[in-house]
């Protein structure tokens, strides 16, 4: 059923199957709040077990705790000698206020040739691509050349504490024979002077959540108080949020500049790495900050009463470093807020960086080769990070590709955890015949 808000004279009238799993997996609102609150992502786990019990798979639901869902499916390849590879995508999604929104952002609807809603970027797309990839192959009687293990993962959206960490801790047995891992934020398309590229996302930044603490004494509000705990924290808070961290190129950056330095025909050294990243336009957001060190203050929290002085005050800081150094970071960041301020560190997890070559790289180059001929295929270091951190534990080398065709005006990377995000309906079909074929023959 479309929704009161939707315009039918926009929807086509037989829609494609990825498109309209896409639409069904964004009408199960699996928003998760963060720190434990979700809503759940146990319905739309179901929805896509029922989808995979219906080509002959047998999947397996996973509660890590009540309404924390994931789902694993095993499908034989034709080789299982062959290392098998995870395709992975995870089910839930982050708040979305309809107020910001042009259209509820749970109504999964279609216009202007795209789907709309929370989940249509991150990632319900990739989950209904890697459904509908798998299904034309088992319905044409097909097998993929190795075997795949399909997860679903709950809670990757709050570092995957509920979802793929605690499946690997538990169930390592789940992923054994994996080598090589595909799944979000890679794959998708953007322009550079005018010629259209593909990003596979070879790498990924660490994750390091920490909390600020300022403790002063209380007081009433109309004492002189100078070691204000608010004040304090608002001193180092401003510290960390002002930081300009040094670039530091890596091996993945070094080669993704080089390789924008050729398409615009200059040497890498004329431009500067942040005018390189710039010039790939609606991706230079993350190229910049995958650069760099990244410190964001994001909560602030303290006081209680216009005319008391609080004795805490506590400020919660997204801390992004390149791989291997967030060790250095965070004595960097107890040297900027000063000994006074304690530094809690909430949640880390490690960062990822593998060779833009192989034979899972040559099979992508050659898929979107025979799918986009002459389009250019460049790594990149996601500033973020995937379920693919916790399958690193387990040694498999992952990856980053949803493959997607995008319009060059559309700002794509803009739309991960922004407002009216949508994907053009064209785009998931492409992604879908992609993967299918990726799948067919890697
Ligand atoms: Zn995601």
């Amino acid at each position: 059923m479309l929704s009161a808000a939707s315009s039918p004279s926009d929807t086509p009238a037989e829609l494609d199957e990825t498109v309209s799993v896409a639409r069904d997996l964004i009408r199960i609102d699996t928003t998760n709040y963060g720190e434990g609150r979700s809503n759940g992502e146990t319905a739309a786990a179901e929805y896509v077990a029922a989808y995979l019990r219906e080509l002959g798979l047998e999947p397996e639901l996973f509660d890590s705790e009540p309404g924390r869902t994931s789902v694993v499916a095993r499908v034989a390849g034709r080789d299982s000698a062959r290392g098998a590879l995870v395709v992975h995508g995870h089910l839930d999604v982050v708040p979305a206020d309809p107020a910001n929104w042009s259209v509820d952002p749970f109504a999964g609807e279609i216009k202007e040739g795209m789907l709309w809603g929370r989940g249509a970027v991150d990632m319900k797309n990739m989950d209904a691509m890697i459904l509908t990839a798998v299904a034309e192959l088992l319905r044409a009687g097909e097998r993929p050349a190795r075997d795949l293990i399909l997860a679903f993962f709950a809670d990757e959206e709050n570092g995957g504490v509920f979802g793929s960490h605690y499946l690997v801790d538990t169930r390592p047995e789940l992923f054994a024979g994996a080598t090589e891992a595909i799944s979000e934020v890679g794959g998708y398309s953007i322009s550079i002077d005018g010629k259209r590229a593909y990003l596979v996302q070879t790498g990924e930044k660490t994750l390091l959540w920490v909390k600020l603490i300022a403790r002063g004494p209380a007081a009433h509000g109309s004492r002189v108080v100078p070691e204000n705990a608010i004040t304090r924290l608002a001193e180092a808070v401003a510290a960390v949020g002002r930081q300009d961290w040094p670039i530091r190129l890596t091996a993945t950056t070094t080669a993704l500049l080089g390789e924008v330095a050729r398409i615009l025909g200059v040497e890498p050294q004329a431009l500067g790495p942040d005018e390189l990243a710039l010039a790939t336009g609606t991706a230079s957001g993350f190229i910049q900050a995958s650069l760099r060190t990244t410190t964001n203050p994001t909560v602030l929290t303290a006081g209680y009463k216009h005319n008391v002085v609080p004795d805490t005050a506590e400020a919660l800081v997204d801390i992004r470093t390149l791989p291997g150094e967030e060790d250095a970071v965070l004595a960097a960041v107890q040297e900027l807020v000063g000994p006074d301020i304690e530094i809690e560190v909430m949640h880390r997890d490690v960062g990822l960086e593998n060779e833009f070559s192989g034979p899972l790289i040559d099979a992508i180059r050659e898929t979107l080769a025979a799918h986009d001929p002459g389009a250019e295929v460049l790594p990149y270091l996601l500033p973020a990070g995937t379920d693919n951190k916790a399958l690193s534990k387990l040694g498999i080398t992952g990856y980053g590709f949803a493959p997607l065709r995008l319009p060059e005006g559309l700002d794509f990377p803009a739309m991960f955890h922004g407002v009216d995000e949508r994907v053009p309906l064209d785009a998931l079909v492409f992604g879908r015949r992609v993967l299918t074929d990726l799948l067919r023959s890697y």
